[in-house]
């Protein structure tokens, strides 16, 4: 027969109820049969006896000691808990160094002597110092320029440095900006530089082209093959950080409705971008960097270790162990994704982020990234339901996005199509390879791990790297300096492809003047970058960098 529900629930407690009372009728008649007035007085006593002598013991302490002594060992107590949580957080001896220099700037006089030589580096790092500042407009000229603004552009961009084929990375298209591809981007962007994909009802040209620049990204990592689940879905953004900060969010917020995690922990090898420390900061997840193996690749080993019941997220080549664990895994191809045919293999994927502003050659701020499917994208969509602004609902970080840089994407996928990619890539791999060998031929230098792709690192093992940079900087070259190892690297684009042969013999050339004279050399950051690896007080290095781009805009 159908019993409904409610019924049987009530039936359940009516039989509770019968047996609470059958427990209480029995208690009752227990204590009856005592003697009740004499259990309480007995009690009562008691009670009076104990409060009379912890009084008369008491008495001998002073009353503000006994109101002062609690109270300080609770503060104490606060005090170890949030010294414990700093030493947990950024392990002990760092935590150690941080109190000494505490300590030592209580000094009369040291923490000013400190900030006049952080100022000093800082005015170093910005090559000319202040003076670079002077005669910059300050407000709006009273009566506007017209047509003549473009006169006065022309002369402020030949200031700029000559960064054609001298620069690590930076510029990924090839030839010279008035011709070819630069041409095609620029007549694309300034067609569409009114529009915003904010209005979708009213710009759908862009809004089909962003959708299609993320299909297109997404086919080319696979997004086409069964083991993908057929769900990919993306967004373009403003840049690669912008791309791992959403991958970030989603995962966290994915993680808090599926496994209910609040205070998220990620980890990811040291040498991931500095992008993830943001989203950590701006989400305030805690980051665990672990070491990578002799190889430079991620340590699977050491990254096991951090798993635990608060990991929401981990990087890289770490598939397998992050499907096992159920944690999202972001893969960041931001400079790979068109140049590496791969992503296909891995299973545990849920975000994926790939700069369309690097290898894929369109305008910069252009940025795609990817998500497995529509429920971890839907983490991250914020809309907002009672605003008297009307309804609202954005997928990004900005609200209104640039139109233009979009539509400069869509051109550039579309007139190098995969014929032009490939090229491009056979061009780049080649010329990478050319300079690798190069590098290797100077007894000097070593190669940092194996490179795979367009990155070439090196460093010596017999002198200063970053003074061998600091000749090649004053040759016309702006490279890339790294830490553990010192190093230097050069990002090899398009750019570089007919001038790789000056590149090697420029370098061959600097390590052998700085073989000859070593030292610095007047003007250089080496000493600044060497300095800066070496300083225990980490928390010193972040101040000279925060100074340092406080003063530059
Ligand atoms: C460039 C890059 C980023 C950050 O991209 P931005 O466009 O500078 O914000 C992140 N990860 C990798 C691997 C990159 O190459």
């Amino acid at each position: 027969m159908f019993i409904p529900r409610q019924f049987k629930i009530k039936r359940i407690s009516n039989s509770i109820r019968i047996r609470l009372n059958h427990i209480q009728i029995q208690t009752l008649s227990t204590n009856l049969t005592s003697n009740t007035t004499m259990d309480f007085h007995h009690v009562s006593s008691s009670l009076h006896q104990f409060r009379a002598s912890a009084n008369s013991y008491l008495l001998q302490f002073e009353p503000l000691a006994l109101l002062l002594i609690p109270l300080s060992t609770l503060f104490f107590a606060r005090l170890l808990r949030s010294m414990l949580a700093v030493v947990s957080e950024k392990g002990l001896k760092s935590s150690a160094v941080e109190l000494v220099m505490a300590s030592v700037k209580l000094v009369p006089g040291v923490q000013r002597y400190i900030d006049a030589e952080k100022q000093k580096v800082v005015d170093k790092l910005q090559g000319s110092g202040k003076s670079k500042r002077d005669g910059w407009r300050t407000e709006l000229p009273m009566a506007g320029l017209g047509g003549e603004v473009i006169d006065k552009m022309k002369d402020e961009k030949l200031k700029d440095v000559a960064w054609q084929g001298k620069c690590s990375g930076t510029v990924y298209i090839a030839g010279s900006e008035q011709e070819g591809h630069f041409s095609l981007i620029n007549e694309a962007c300034s067609m569409f530089a009114h529009t915003n994909p904010l209005h979708l009802d009213v710009f759908q040209s862009v809004v089909k082209f962003e959708s299609e620049v993320v299909a297109m990204t997404a086919a080319l990592l696979g997004s086409k093959e069964k083991a993908s689940g057929g769900q990919i879905c993306g967004n373009m953004t403003s840049g690669g950080t912008e791309s791992i900060l959403m991958a970030v969010k989603s995962s966290r917020d994915y993680m808090k409705t599926k496994k209910g995690i609040t205070n998220p922990e990620m980890i990811i090898p040291v040498s991931a971008h500095s992008a993830y420390d943001k989203a950590a900061q701006y989400f305030k997840i805690k980051l665990w960097r672990v070491p990578v193996d002799q190889d430079f690749k991620a340590d699977v080993k050491a990254i096991k270790r951090h798993i635990n019941r608060n990991t929401i997220m981990t990087s890289m080549e770490l598939g397998e162990l992050a499907y096992t664990h159920g944690i999202c895994l972001h893969v960041d191809l931001c400079l790979g994704g068109f140049v590496l045919p791969f992503a296909r293999k891995l299973g545990g994927v849920t975000s994926i982020s790939v700069d369309v502003h690097k290898y894929g050659l369109a305008p910069k701020g252009t940025s795609v990234v990817l998500y497995r499917d529509h429920d971890i994208r839907k983490e991250l969509t914020s809309s907002v339901t009672e605003w008297t602004g009307g309804l609202y609902v954005s997928p990004t970080i900005a609200g209104s996005r640039p139109g233009a840089l979009i539509a400069g994407a869509w051109a550039a996928m579309m007139s190098l199509g995969l014929e032009g990619y490939l090229e491009n890539t056979r061009k780049i791999m080649e010329a990478s390879k050319r300079l690798e060998e190069g590098v290797r031929q100077i007894p000097e230098l070593f190669v940092v791990g194996r490179p795979d792709m367009t990155l070439v690192a090196f460093g010596s093992n017999s002198m200063d790297i970053f003074e061998v940079n600091d000749i090649m900087s004053s040759k016309g070259w702006h490279l890339n300096a790294l830490q553990r190892p010192n190093s230097i690297h050069i990002c090899v684009t398009l750019q570089h492809v007919n001038v790789i042969n000056d590149f090697i013999k420029d370098l061959a050339d600097s390590v052998q003047t700085v073989k000859a004279n070593p030292g610095p050399m007047k003007g250089g950051l080496a000493p600044i970058y060497g300095a800066a690896g070496k300083m225990p007080d980490r928390g010193m290095v972040q101040d000279l960098l925060v100074d340092f781009m406080d003063n530059s805009c």
